[in-house]
């Protein structure tokens, strides 16, 4: 039985820890901070297998140095991308066989940065700042179409993927999605749901990609109501999805 377990870091990120229960062994997705894994590891006698890591920006790295000082594990990470500390380079088609864990198969997901990849396993998607719970991240470095083409990949998996993103944005992007889609009952109830979550000071993440699939704008550039509704603030006729896609993501930017 593998746990995925949040270990929170900075303001709002998530350093995932996936927790065998029967062997007490562990894998770490995206250490931005060391401190809070190794008192995580310590308090619960975990042994490390191994870091993955989906993009080079210093909130999903700069903790990998000061693990590898206490483990010596396997470092994954993107080959597009230059890392201290990746031990493992690795591309779309790859995959990580390591002994007693499902087998990790890699996507690439470039958008917001270049060489961004995403771990897929067991049904669980580990997907950095690309696909985020209702939302999507910034374009640091690659085009619209990029991140366009990368989240529809990431929506082609199955229903019950389970989404592992890398903060907590969840209201913010589904009261974002609301604007986007007021008629969307979906999105009314998972934003209440999510408010619920939140006032409790619970994550919110991660969710499931059948539910991104109804309530994230990003991942539903094809709906008319969303075409429509672009098309009236912008005043322009839009044809293709990435227009579409690209006035949303500006949109949002400007989101208060
Ligand atoms: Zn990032």
């Amino acid at each position: 039985m593998i746990q995925v377990v949040p270990i929170l870091a900075f303001k709002d990120n998530y350093i995932w820890c996936l927790v065998n229960e029967e062997t007490k062994h562990c894998i770490i997705v995206d250490p931005g901070e060391a401190k809070p894994v190794l008192a995580y590891l310590k308090q619960f006698n975990l042994t490390l297998d191994a870091l993955l890591i989906t993009h080079h920006h210093w909130d999903h790295t700069n903790g990998i140095r000061s693990i590898l000082k206490h483990y010596t594990v396997p470092v994954f990470g993107p080959a597009k991308e230059k890392i201290v500390g990746v031990t493992h380079l690795i591309n779309e088609g790859d995959k990580i066989e390591l002994a007693h864990w499902p087998i990790f198969e890699i996507l690439a997901i470039p958008g917001h940065t270049l060489g961004h990849i995403a771990y897929i396993g067991n049904y669980f998607l580990f997907c950095g700042d690309t696909l985020f719970t209702g939302g999507c991240g910034r374009l640091f470095e690659g085009t619209a179409e990029q991140m366009l083409n990368s989240l529809n990949k990431l929506s082609r998996l199955p229903d019950e993927t389970k989404v592992f993103c890398g903060h907590e944005y969840t209201l913010a992007n589904l009261h974002f999605a609301q604007t986007i889609e007021p008629n969307n009952l979906h999105i009314k109830e998972r934003l209440e749901k999510t408010r619920e979550l939140r006032q409790k000071n619970l994550p919110s993440v991660p969710s499931s990609l059948a539910e991104e699939r109804l309530t994230n704008p990003f991942l539903r550039c094809d709906n008319p109501e969303i075409k429509t509704r672009i098309e009236k603030r912008t005043g322009r006729k839009l044809t293709t999805p990435v227009e579409i896609f690209s006035y949303l993501r500006q949109w949002k930017n400007n989101f208060k």
